[in-house]
């Protein structure tokens, strides 16, 4: 019987903990909630058996297990279909993440089962979000009452929000409040940091400014970060004069300026438009001619003021006048290589609930070599970065081989050993920054989603900071200085999603989702192919680079304008329906000449190659709570499955699927969408496509 894993608790349902477990609750009489096992994703046959009953699907959480509402005393009824291949009360000793357990016996918690738990006696106090399941208000008075009895505190010191109540518990309480019947799970509050810890460097900032004529006009960014400039929106720094719409002081009532200068350089490689007689002329982020929201969030101490749930921090710039539909967040946990959590699932559930609004998170920067081996390790991207429906950045080097500096003398102990250590941290386009954090996630999921130039921006200084950071470099222009991290190539893409957004409105697709330009970009992307050898990054997808560089000219696609590209959006498919469509391939021959990283030439492919890119926005939830499978079948016959190379399996995992066929056979190829698991709710989706 396959195991179970929810919370990070892992269990066999046939196993004899976990058998005892059951037999103490035989019933459900003490609980309204249940976990469902079957045989083999639901039908929608089985679904209705299911409701008949009363079972309300909540969430898909792994192998063929569903948690569910379940208000009957008698699970004898739902361990009588025939689908169903296991029913349990979802005990108390699953809603507790084993990091929040004392460190004894913690592999046991893990992998014995949910009641093979060793009671805290420590008094040690725990700050932690409390989260609700699906149907519950943590705001009702039953709850906040039960909560706080079962903690040992104050009802007045709960803080409640959509889905959760954040407090401060001694940890022996642990287990009393996770026995409250309403509490799905209990997580560790984790603080958050700006991404910009690391190398910087000397460069000019429009590096990804192309010869494309959209600059992003009529779309409006947010970005999340310290301040902007002085805190006013008439007079700014002239880079971005009148283009400012709204600042929104969060960290410090009344005041929006940005004395740390983070928030004013990210800003400027969103959108940014200077000219420095000093620094080369124009210095442009990469959509100047869109707008600006900055929502502030330096305190007064100099933290971060994130709202406890991120829904505050998305929806009232995407409501009201501001209307803005791109975001770009250059912060994240303290600690690398979380799981999936409730900030995940905050960040999925706003692009759920609102298709079209475009969610950037930079990667981190916890990249280390850890075991001195002189490869990055993987694993360090978790939390907010690891949302399935935002698009996460990882960073690249830039070219500037004139800087002296490297990996060695930024971080020595993070970078022993060689390539890394003795390596320019911007030296090679190709090259991956040492310091980008690397996937996968905690849930196997391919992130970053893309990578762009992070080592070596020159953008907008804040006229708030008084004295320049010179550490790394100097500008010879008092109104630019140097910045670098995952912080600095994130905004870099929000421009581009803002562009993307633009072609999209200004021929004829009036509302594109967040799925769609997410498509395009990730379909324009380009192989990074690494700089050392063996390579950091290579074919795509993969842990470093994801599906590749942002190559923003390649992902515009003008619909009716190129017959060797295209995209679309469709459904909402339910369960085992199908979309899909046909492409014309050409026979003729494919790109001339390519250069592998060492600069050797590879002979040209004979035939063109198809690049197709499926992405869809998931429901909230650490798996995929629906799964959608891209299969395309060539003009001969041939069949490809999206991340799948040449296999015949599919991706159970990710929310991107994307093929790339050299030498795709010439005549008609056809390709499907296929909703293999749909769990609650019908499916939309986006695709993009390209002939090279
Ligand atoms: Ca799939």
């Amino acid at each position: 019987m396959p195991r179970i894993t929810i919370n990070g608790v892992s269990f066999d349902p046939a196993a004899p903990t976990v058998a005892a477990a059951a037999a103490a609750s035989p019933d459900s009489s003490k609980s309204n909630y249940i976990l469902v096992q079957t045989k083999a994703p639901l039908t929608d046959d089985d679904k209705g058996k299911l409701a008949a009953l009363g079972v309300q699907i909540q969430e898909y959480v792994s192998e063929n297990t569903y948690l569910c509402g379940y208000k009957p005393s008698d699970l004898g009824p739902v361990r009588g279909l025939p689908f169903v291949s296991w029913a349990g009360v979802y005990l108390h000793g699953f809603k507790v993440n084993p990091n929040l357990r004392p460190a004894v016996g913690a592999a046991q918690v893990n992998t014995i089962g949910p009641m093979a738990v060793t009671p805290s006696v420590s008094s040690t106090p725990r700050q932690v979000d409390i989260v609700m399941h699906d149907d519950v208000n943590p705001d009702s008075a039953d709850v906040k009452a039960k909560i706080a009895a079962a903690a040992h505190v104050s009802p007045d010191t709960l803080t409640v929000s959509r889905k959760k109540i954040r407090l401060t518990v001694q940890e022996k309480y642990l287990d009393a409040v996770a026995a409250v019947d309403q509490v799905r799970h209990l997580e560790e509050v984790h603080p958050v940091k700006l991404y910009n810890n690391v190398a910087r460097g000397i460069i000019n900032a429009d590096v990804l400014v192309n010869g494309t004529s959209f600059q992003g006009e009529g779309q409006i960014v947010v970005v999340n970060d310290t301040g902007f400039d002085n805190g006013s929106t008439t007079n700014t720094h002239p880079a971005f004069a009148g283009r400012v719409v709204r600042l929104v002081p969060i960290g410090r009532p009344g005041s929006a300026d940005d004395p740390a200068g983070h928030g004013t350089h990210v800003c400027g490689s969103v959108l940014g438009d200077g000219l420095s007689a000093t620094m080369g002329g124009v210095i442009q982020g990469t959509a100047p001619k869109a707008k600006l929201v900055v929502q502030s969030l330096l305190d007064a101490s100099g933290g971060l003021a994130v709202p406890e749930d991120l829904h505050d921090l998305f929806e009232p710039p995407y409501n009201g006048n501001a209307n803005a539909r791109v975001h770009t967040n250059s912060w994240g946990a303290t600690t690398p290589g979380l799981p999936y959590d409730q900030s995940s699932q905050e960040i999925d559930d706003f692009v759920w609930n609102q298709q079209d609004c475009v969610v950037c998170f930079a990667a981190g920067n916890d990249g280390i070599d850890g075991n001195g081996d002189g490869r990055i390790d993987t694993g360090s991207i978790g939390s907010q970065a690891a949302a399935k429906n935002c698009i996460t950045v990882g960073a690249t080097e830039n070219m500037r081989p004139d800087i002296g500096l490297t990996y060695g003398q930024l971080r020595p102990s993070s970078f022993p050993s060689s390539p890394i250590f003795g390596d320019l941290t911007a030296n090679d386009a190709e090259g991956m920054a040492a310091f980008s954090s690397r996937g996968p996630t905690k849930e196997k999921r391919f992130k970053p989603d893309v990578v762009a130039p992070g080592t070596s921006i020159l953008s907008t200084r804040s006229g708030a900071v008084v004295t320049a950071d010179v550490t790394f470099g100097v500008s010879n222009d008092p109104a630019y200085f140097f910045d670098d991290g995952t912080s600095m190539a994130t905004p870099l893409v929000a421009g581009c999603c803002a562009v993307l957004r633009e072609t999209l409105v200004k021929n004829n697709v009036q509302n594109p989702s967040a799925a769609l330009v997410k498509a395009l970009l990730i379909n324009g992307a380009q192989t990074l192919a690494g700089q050392y050898l063996p390579s950091e990054a290579g074919l795509s997808p993969n842990p470093s680079s994801g599906w590749g560089r942002v190559d923003l000219q390649a992902s515009v696609i003008i619909s009716g304008a190129d017959a060797n590209a295209g995209f679309g959006e469709g459904g909402p498919l339910n369960q085992g329906q199908q979309s899909g469509g046909t492409i014309t391939i050409p026979n003729r021959a494919g790109p001339a000449v390519v250069a592998d990283a060492a600069g050797n030439v590879v002979p040209a492919a004979l035939g063109p190659t198809l690049k197709f890119t499926l992405v869809w926005t998931d429901p909230p939830g650490a798996q995929l709570q629906n799964d959608l499978d891209l299969i395309i079948t060539a003009a001969d016959g041939q069949v490809r499955h999206g991340n799948m190379g040449t296999g015949s399996g599919f991706d159970r995992q990710n929310n991107v699927e994307q093929v790339v066929w050299q030498n795709v056979p010439p005549g008609d190829l056809k390709f499907e969408i296929v909703a293999f698991h749909i769990t609650r709710f019908p499916q939309p989706f986006a695709f993009a496509w390209r002939i090279g």
